[in-house]
């Protein structure tokens, strides 16, 4: 639902600035699915004006209009220390469409974007389009994207680029950062209407607790704690978890340095800028805790409305604490799942850390080593088993695989039930960052073919999609190092 209108400090109507020349870069049709936009046989629009609409160029099409755009102001904490107001510079929100937001992501200036040009560059744009798409396909909650538009207009980084659009779907873009910027301000107020926005449209449990703060504050939580265990699992690093990118609907949002992992490290680093680590891949639950205190810190003021203070703190102090159990249990459902163990013992936990510390060691493919842990028949010699070649510890492996076996002949799955169930959790196909640089590459060159294919690929990622074989593939040795900033 469209973010509250609140007055002139909160949200600003403001217009996209025009591009010259938009044209398609990428388009999704299920997501034009999802907020019922009719697409023709050339899988685009068959309103030839939304390509206009989702350039900023024009505010209507021929079935829907978006007379009042806005962007809305929030702040937040960036590496871990309160940066105040920064968003929103460049995403312009035209308004909402089969219960939606539909928001254009670099369409222009906004009253917020300080010293920003309020444009996003090609690059940038088809990686948050893919990856959006992707994760969506993956069954990991995330905004949506519904398509790229490209322009010749140039747009200075680095290096001077050409300007992109994304526009991006999603039931609210709301953040942990709009609680942050009002209470900031302490403006309770306002900070009252956002949470009872929330609560009203997507959190109505709420209202029938005796704490609807508190238990949207714990929903929120929970939502949050659910998401970054299922990143851990598909082995997906954000890389900029900074508290204005952290949905309070539990979605992943704000594409950015992203990456999946490729040769597994356990403190894998995705963004080039982040030199401390601060969001490698092992700290994404505990920065997400983090990130939740944040939240908490925000809402005090709100819970405070009926407790004093002392109380106030206790109540979203206990329930923070709730955090680390419920990521715990999300991430050892999705392991054991990974594993393809339905039945819970103690001793799993221990046989999965140790995998996971074997791949470590030995730099082991994440995708495709869980892939092919599916097809391993039960009680197999270890040495014949080709999996093996990729531990350097291969006695360490051995060793494991006898276990899994033993844990394995508790379970009563046949080898075959087992890998149709494991291959539904395990992708073969993630967008690694080689595959969305070469696409990238061929599209600033105007070729956007290579964006198309890994979309259609990347929405079946369970799939064997044999034809496909080299996209699940780990990258050539010269293409491992791709890194990725947060220039975009
Ligand atoms: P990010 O680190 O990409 O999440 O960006 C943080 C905030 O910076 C966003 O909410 C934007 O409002 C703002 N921003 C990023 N790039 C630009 C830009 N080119 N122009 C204006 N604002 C920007
Ligand atoms: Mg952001």
């Amino acid at each position: 639902m469209a973010f509250p209108l609140m007055g002139d400090d909160t949200v600003r109507h403001t217009l996209p600035s025009p591009i010259p020349n938009p044209y398609w870069v990428a388009f999704s049709p299920s997501c034009a699915k999802l907020i019922g936009v009719p697409v023709g046989a050339n899988q685009l629009p068959t309103d030839k004006q939304w390509l206009d609409l989702l350039a900023g160029n024009s505010l209507k099409t021929n079935t829907h209009q978006f007379p009042h755009p806005i962007a809305s102001v929030y702040s937040g904490h960036q590496f871990g220390v309160w940066a105040g107001q920064l968003g929103d510079g460049r995403a312009i929100l035209l308004g909402d469409i089969a219960g939606q937001e539909l928001q254009l992501k670099g369409a222009g200036k906004t009253a917020y974007s300080r010293m920003g040009d309020g444009r996003a560059v090609l690059r940038s744009s088809i990686r948050e389009f893919l990856c959006s798409e992707a994760m969506h396909a993956l069954g990991i909650p995330t905004s949506r994207a519904l398509a790229v538009v490209g322009s010749k207009m140039p747009v200075l980084r680095e290096v001077s680029e050409t300007a992109a659009i994304c526009a991006r779907v999603a039931p609210s873009f709301m953040r942990v950062g709009h609680f942050e910027h009002f209470s900031s301000l302490q403006n309770t107020g306002r900070l009252k209407e956002l949470a009872d926005d929330l609560i009203t449209h997507h959190y109505p449990h709420c209202l029938d607790s005796a704490e609807p703060y508190l238990a949207l504050f714990n929903s929120i939580s929970k939502r949050n704690a659910a998401l970054v265990a299922q990143w851990q699992a598909v082995g997906f690093c954000h890389g900029v978890l900074n508290s204005d990118n952290i949905s309070v609907l539990g979605l992943t949002i704000d594409y950015g340095p992203f990456g999946f992992l490729d040769q597994f490290q356990i403190d894998h680093i995705c963004n080039h800028s982040d030199h401390s680590g601060r969001y490698a891949y092992h700290r994404q639950p505990q920065i997400m805790h983090w990130n939740m205190a944040c939240l908490a810190s925000a809402m005090l003021p709100l819970l405070e409305l009926n407790h004093s203070r002392e109380d106030a703190q206790a109540l979203l102090t206990n329930a923070l604490e709730d955090f680390p159990s419920a990521y715990a249990q999300v991430w050892q459902k999705s392991f054991r799942d990974k594993l393809g163990l339905y039945t819970s013992e103690e001793a799993d936990i221990r046989l999965i850390e140790r995998l996971l510390q074997l791949m470590h060691d030995s730099r082991a493919d994440y995708t495709s080593l869980f892939r092919n842990l599916g097809s391993i028949e039960k009680g197999s010699r270890p040495e014949e088993n080709l999996l093996r070649d990729q531990f350097l510890d291969r006695s360490g492996f051995d060793l494991w695989l006898k276990e899994y076996f033993a844990r394995l002949a508790k379970e009563p799955l046949d080898d075959q039930t087992r890998k149709m169930r494991m291959n539904a959790v395990n992708p073969k196909y993630v967008l690694r960052n080689h595959l969305a640089q070469h696409a990238i590459e061929l599209a600033q060159n105007d070729d956007f073919s290579e964006v198309h294919k890994l979309l259609n690929i990347l929405s079946m990622p369970f799939d064997d999609q044999p034809q496909h074989q080299s996209y699940s593939l780990a990258p050539p040795e010269d293409l491992q190092t791709i890194s990725v900033s947060c220039s975009s």
